[in-house]
């Protein structure tokens, strides 16, 4: 059985249309189904694009459309449909269908050829070669009736269209997988704490997340009666992948909290395997009968594939387990992260990230060392934790507010650098970056939007990725990067509380 928190895009595919009609006799419409074959076979072959195209019969008439949108939203591996078309396709013929689709659209513009055959064009060539006057047609519609989509323009070998379809394909695989998710919450939101609530039956239906609490107790209960064979396997296993300490190794003065750390994973993973949950939260405030805030067993989950956010943040889970889909067979990693601290030398500004525990070591290809700590905060027995730093590299740092109507994705443009020194008396997991476009522009932008401190941090995709996702959820999404100014990103909160107000409708 497949876990719910794999991140596999093997079982996905998307659908690829050819838009055509009868006008051009049976010669033609064989021709561009031969050609779109091509088109497909070429984009399949591509390593930038990592879900399976999966050719459909050229649509020619109103009633096949419509009847192949139906099908796409009614199979749940398809997680979006790509069209092009080839010749004029008579856009009235599209109406049904589009109004129907529920599934994201790509409008790939392109054509068979790069080169115009100048000394041999006839009118037969252009009868058959005319997407640039049949993809307007299309766009049309496409825009009279509001249909959110990405437009790729290009010729398939040129590597930026297959990058971007790539980039599209990842996004819609992320959707898939939010509207799909089932979130496990332990206990509610740490107290007082605004930005991490959020309208749990509005982000049912926008997002198609349901997120749910269960008693910790239950949890507990899990951990407490797991195998001590299951315990001795699974410390095995973290001897065998990370450094370990002599306290902490078996005979060691402290082995007994790692092996409940271990407990804690087995329990924590059986709960969410038997709900058919691939995110959750904790809280620290609530964990019952729980002897330690779990740590390293949230921090292997993540790394598993589970959406996770700290305190009850559910919405960052959300993003958690979205970026680990979207950024599935990519190097890199995907993290709960929260803006921590600054360096604020003139010049070097640089934002420390971390959290108290429960950063995905995905985020590394070194080995993490595994430690215990006391916490400090919670009464509970010191957690056991995974403490390494995050590789340098270009990343992304987003967060999910509740606006009150609606939500908003703010998302952030990092490089995330190498440590200057080394951090021996921090004993937490930890990502240093310098945001987009400088810092403190950033952080201005960051503040003025509202936007939460709890994140995912991707250093698997970038910012484009979420404009898409965005674009697929019709949800609200600020960008933070290169062309930032605080002048006009004050002006387009301001453009956006009007259009998102008129876009709800009343
Ligand atoms: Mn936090």
């Amino acid at each position: 059985m497949t876990s719910a928190a794999s991140t596999s895009l093997d079982g996905y595919e998307v659908w690829f249309l050819t838009g055509s009609q009868h006008l051009y006799g049976e010669d033609v419409l064989k021709q561009v189904a031969a050609q779109s074959q091509e088109i497909v076979d070429a984009l399949n072959a591509s390593a930038a694009v990592p879900v399976k195209l999966v050719w459909k019969p050229v649509l020619t008439d109103s009633d096949a459309i419509r009847r192949t949108a139906l099908d796409a939203n009614s199979d749940d591996s398809v997680i979006g449909v790509t069209a092009w078309m080839h010749t004029f396709s008579p856009a009235k013929m599209w109406i049904q269908g589009l109004d129907l689709l529920r599934k994201p659209l790509l409008h790939l513009h392109t054509q068979s050829n790069v080169e115009l055959p100048w000394a041999d064009i006839d009118f037969d060539f252009m009868n058959l070669n005319q997407a640039a006057h049949g993809d307007r047609e299309f766009g049309y519609i496409q825009s009279r009736l509001g249909v959110p989509r990405k437009t790729v323009v290009g010729h398939v070998t040129n590597p930026e269209v297959a990058r971007q379809v790539g980039v599209w394909q990842r996004a819609a695989a992320g959707w898939a997988a939010v509207r799909s998710l089932k979130l496990t919450r332990f206990g509610d939101n740490m107290r007082n704490v605004a930005v991490t609530e959020g309208d749990k039956t509005e982000a049912e239906l926008r997002l198609g997340v349901s997120v749910n609490t269960w008693s910790v107790n239950e949890l507990a209960d899990a951990v407490h009666t797991t195998a001590e064979s299951d315990v001795d396997a699974l410390v095995a296993e973290y001897e065998r992948l990370y450094e370990v300490g002599p306290e902490l190794r078996p005979g060691g003065a402290r082995h007994e909290s790692l092996r409940y750390s271990a407990r804690i994973e087995i329990g924590l993973r059986g709960f969410l395997e038997a709900n058919g949950s691939a995110a959750f939260t904790t809280s620290f405030e609530d964990l019952g009968e729980l002897r330690q805030l779990p740590g390293m067993a949230v921090q292997r989950l993540m790394a598993e594939g589970y959406g996770f956010g700290a305190e009850g943040d559910w919405k960052t889970a959300i993003l958690v387990r979205a970026a680990k889909v979207m950024g599935a067979g990519l190097p890199g990693g995907a993290s709960l992260m929260e803006d921590y601290t600054y360096h604020l030398v003139p010049g070097e500004e640089k934002i420390l990230g971390a959290h108290m525990l429960e950063v995905c070591p995905s985020l590394t290809a070194s080995k993490p060392r595994v430690e215990v700590h006391p916490l400090g905060i919670g009464g509970k027995e010191d957690p056991v934790r995974l403490v390494f730093d995050t590789d340098a590299g270009a990343g992304v740092v987003v967060a999910l507010s509740d606006m009150r109507d609606r939500f908003r994705l703010v998302a952030n443009a990092v490089d995330v650098v190498e440590l200057p020194a080394p951090l021996p008396n921090l004993p937490v997991a930890r990502a240093l970056w310098e945001p987009k476009p400088d810092f403190a522009t950033s952080a201005a932008a960051w503040l003025t939007a509202g936007a939460a401190h709890h994140t995912v941090l991707s250093t698997q995709v970038g910012i484009e990725v979420f404009e898409d996702f965005a674009e697929m959820a019709r949800t609200e999404l600020l960008t933070i990067d290169e062309g930032t100014t605080i002048k006009k990103f004050k002006k387009e909160l301001a453009w956006n509380a009007a259009y998102y107000r008129l876009a709800g409708g009343i």
